[in-house]
């Protein structure tokens, strides 16, 4: 059996992984000169620095696991532990503890935090008895998922610069079902996202607290997370500056069209952008090429800059990573304090910080020259949060139309595009575009459409113990 692969970013590897492990013959053919998409680590001021995704989530399991199978369990290195501060009406406030992407899981931390007004803390405070009321098994925004149970100070103040900033798009488009697939169940049966109030008995009374709390579930590795990507392409067939030109169905099989001349293959995988994977499918499956190409994007850039440590400030200084809402009129989205956050970047000398621009829907970015973008993050941070005027040194890398908007309906819609793509002969979509963004999300996706494939594609004798001689 042999299988093609589209795209040699996380998803893509993984992908041929597993079915060369299966048996198959994999040949992954990558567009650019380089592996690893959206995970990038690139070498800046002597540090490694992650200019794409910074870090994974161990607390995934499908990451832990493929992080222990790749030998790299010992070399994983934790996020230091430290608050972020967020910008509000009242100016730079340390967000309080236990607020997540999707608000609050504990009350007292933001009452005490004094961020919220008080009728707004009344109106959140009602959460626990909406949510009996508003179940919801349709798909719907995060946003008024949870405006309708915490009510909109919540989402404005924490959802939008939180889970708004990591998809780089808006609370009220993206889809709860997609985004924040861990509230399903919440939404569906009309339970409270808070934790219940328990009743203190005499074993929680006397038990002693934990001695230390677990290491940061957050990581990367010494040398930025190229680790990781390249230790998953080890022993596999990549071939790049090869991008995927077409692609035909013709006797139930496939033949693809490289740079490098046409290629055969009983599976392929398209594990590159909606956008590239609806232009190969358009003479194959219309409708569906159709659907995918309205994936919306978002274009955005991460700027490294540094600064040095002669003037005492308290974002450099004291915090991990500051955060903006949507709201702010500002271009910069966060900031990540690199050589505070991660052990591989400390530097004594100066501040490495990372800084993220760029929301679906703002075409101010495509405008400006790097060199202008430097200027006004810099004007920004500035005003902000008391940071010199300029940095002592820059990089600014952009991404394209990489972010996928995971909209209202695109569980469904994807559903329905999957069904069309049964009658084709074998082949899968796989990672961010269509299972979620985030690392844990596109291992996850990787697992799954390799194991079905494998499935559809091993012979019944090999995968029905009963059968077997
Ligand atoms: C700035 C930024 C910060 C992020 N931060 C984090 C983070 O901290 N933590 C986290 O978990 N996630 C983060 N993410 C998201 C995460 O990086 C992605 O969800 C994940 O890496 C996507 O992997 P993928 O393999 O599905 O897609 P991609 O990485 O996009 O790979 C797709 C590949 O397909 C190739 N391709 C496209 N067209 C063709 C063609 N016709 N032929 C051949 N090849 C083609 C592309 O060149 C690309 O290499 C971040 C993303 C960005 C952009």
């Amino acid at each position: 059996m042999r299988a093609v692969i589209v795209g040699a970013g996380i998803t893509g590897l993984l992908v041929a992984r597993r079915l060369q492990q299966a048996g198959f013959e994999v040949v992954v053919h990558e567009a650019s000169d380089r592996i690893g998409g959206q995970i990038h680590t690139i070498e800046f001021e002597g540090h490694p620095v992650d200019v794409g995704a910074e870090a994974m989530h161990l607390g995934a399991p499908a990451v832990k696991k493929l992080v222990a199978e790749l030998g790299l369990s010992d070399r994983i290195v934790p996020a230091n532990d430290g608050g972020s501060l967020l910008l509000t009406h009242q100016g730079l406030r340390p967000l309080p503890a236990g607020v997540g992407p999707t608000g609050p899981t504990k009350i007292w931390p933001v009452v005490r935090s004094g961020i919220m007004t008080l009728p707004g803390m009344a109106r959140a405070g009602l959460e626990p008895l909406l949510a009996r009321l508003r179940k919801s098994p349709e798909d719907q925004s995060v946003g008024s998922f949870i405006r309708g149970r915490f009510g909109n100070e919540v989402v404005d103040l924490f959802v939008d610069p939180l889970l708004g900033n990591l998809h780089s798009g808006d609370v009220d488009k993206l889809s709860l079902h997609s985004t924040a697939p861990q509230l399903i169940g919440r939404a569906t049966e009309g339970t409270s996202l808070l934790p219940k109030p328990t009743r203190p008995t005499r074993a929680t009374l006397f038990r002693r607290p934990p001695k230390t709390p677990g290491p940061n579930l957050f990581s990367s590795l010494p040398t930025g997370l190229h680790e990781f990507v390249d230790a998953v392409a080890e022993g596999l067939d990549v071939r790049l500056n090869s991008p995927v030109t077409a692609v035909e169905a013709t006797d139930g099989r496939w033949v693809v069209q490289t740079a490098q001349g046409p290629e055969q293959a009983d599976a392929l995988v398209l594990a590159c952008p909606a956008g590239a994977a609806a232009k190969l499918l358009e003479p194959v499956a219309p409708n569906a090429s159709r659907e995918l190409a309205q994936t919306a994007t978002a274009s955005v850039a991460t700027l490294v800059l540094t600064y040095d440590r002669s003037q005492p400030n308290q974002l450099l200084d004291e915090a991990n990573g500051l955060l903006l809402p949507s709201t702010s009129g500002r271009l910069v989205k966060a900031l990540t304090n690199l050589s505070r956050k991660w052990p591989q970047v400390a530097d004594p000398e100066r501040h490495i910080v990372r800084v993220s621009v760029g929301r679906a829907g703002q075409q101010r970015l495509a405008t400006l020259t790097d060199e202008r973008l430097v200027d006004i993050v810099a004007g920004e941070l500035h005003d902000i949060a008391g940071l010199p005027e300029r940095p002592t040194s820059s990089r600014v890398v952009r991404w394209q139309e990489a972010l996928p908007q995971l909209e209202v309906g695109h569980a469904a819609r994807l559903r329905s595009v999957r069904k069309v793509l049964e009658e084709l002969p074998p082949i899968a979509l796989a990672g961010g575009p269509y299972d979620g963004l985030g690392i844990g999300s596109t291992v996850k996706s990787a697992e799954a459409r390799a194991a079905e494939l494998i499935t559809r594609l091993t012979p019944a004798s090999q995968n029905d113990p009963e059968e077997k001689p």
